[in-house]
């Protein structure tokens, strides 16, 4: 469902990624592990263009989605407009690193999923335009999908009104609204406490599990991707140092970065 190739991503000049290379398959869960600044979210802003301000890709492929029929084979230095806006609309969601950044704060809750779930459906054209009252339904249907309860009333709420916890839930739900074929996930419970985290995370397994979504977990955590993944990608320093099943990583390590790695691992 994925395939990166030779990506080399700068920002302003200065080089980030070098070389990172991976592939997915469909259904497959894969974890990226690396410590702050190693370059997870800037593999995850390439992959889905969104790179923040002077960050450029500079050599690479990227291969997104089965049969090619969207988002397929691109020339990184030409890829338009629509090309982006299907990778980010239909094939692929999100869940952001930041709950807080990442919600409009001025909008009530239901509304910003029910524009996700809109958006996702534009390039259905006309057939797939849904009648306001069942954009509702199915915007309501995504909340408690994604575990908020009381989800017909909180519909009406703000953001400063939920929980971290619960804002981070309020993005998984946006970011299934489109039906991703992948969902990425970055670093999604790091500013949670342990325990919230780890219900969010079996929750979302479940939810991905349940749909045969592929994953594509960021985390700096090697515990919580050997819990939840099939294959481990260790990076460090804009580099793929390491990959291997959890099994593989945790007891029988190659590189000395993921020995040390494992080593420090709770
Ligand atoms: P974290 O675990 O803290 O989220 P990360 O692995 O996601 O870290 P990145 O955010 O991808 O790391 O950062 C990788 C490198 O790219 C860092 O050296 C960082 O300074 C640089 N970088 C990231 N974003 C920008 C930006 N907008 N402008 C300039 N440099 C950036
Ligand atoms: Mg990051």
């Amino acid at each position: 469902i994925l395939e990166v190739s030779d990506l080399d991503v700068t920002f302003g000049g200065t080089p980030v990624l070098h070389r990172i290379g991976f592939s997915m398959r469909r259904g497959e869960r894969v974890a990226i592990v690396g410590q702050s600044g190693s370059g997870k979210s800037t593999a995850i802003g390439a992959i889905l263009r969104l790179l923040p301000g002077s960050g450029r890709i500079t050599h690479g492929s990227i291969v997104l989605g089965a049969g090619r029929t969207r988002g397929g084979v691109e020339d990184l230095a030409t890829a338009t407009e629509p090309v982006m806006r299907s990778i980010r609309g239909q094939r692929v969601g999100l869940v952001p690193q930041d709950p807080m950044s990442n919600l409009n704060p001025a909008m009530k809750i239901g509304p910003q999923v029910a524009d996700a779930l809109v958006a996702s459906r534009r390039d259905l054209g006309a057939e797939g335009k849904l009648d306001r009252a069942e954009v509702k339904r199915r915007a309501v249907a995504l909340l408690t999908e994604a575990g908020i309860p009381d989800a017909e009333r909180r519909y009406g709420q703000y953001p400063h009104e939920f929980s971290g916890g619960m804002r981070q839930r309020v993005l998984i739900a946006i970011a299934l609204a489109g039906e991703p074929e992948l969902l990425i996930a970055d670093e999604p419970t790091s500013a949670l406490d342990v325990t919230v985290q780890r219900q969010i995370l079996n929750h979302l397994q479940s939810l991905v599990d349940a749909r045969g979504t592929s994953l594509l977990f960021i985390t700096h955590d090697l515990g919580l991707a050997a819990d939840r993944t099939d294959r481990i990608i260790v990076m460090s320093e804009g580099r793929i140092v390491e990959v291997g099943t959890p099994r593989q990583i945790l007891l029988d390590p190659q590189e000395e970065y993921t020995k040390q790695l494992v080593a420090a691992a709770p």
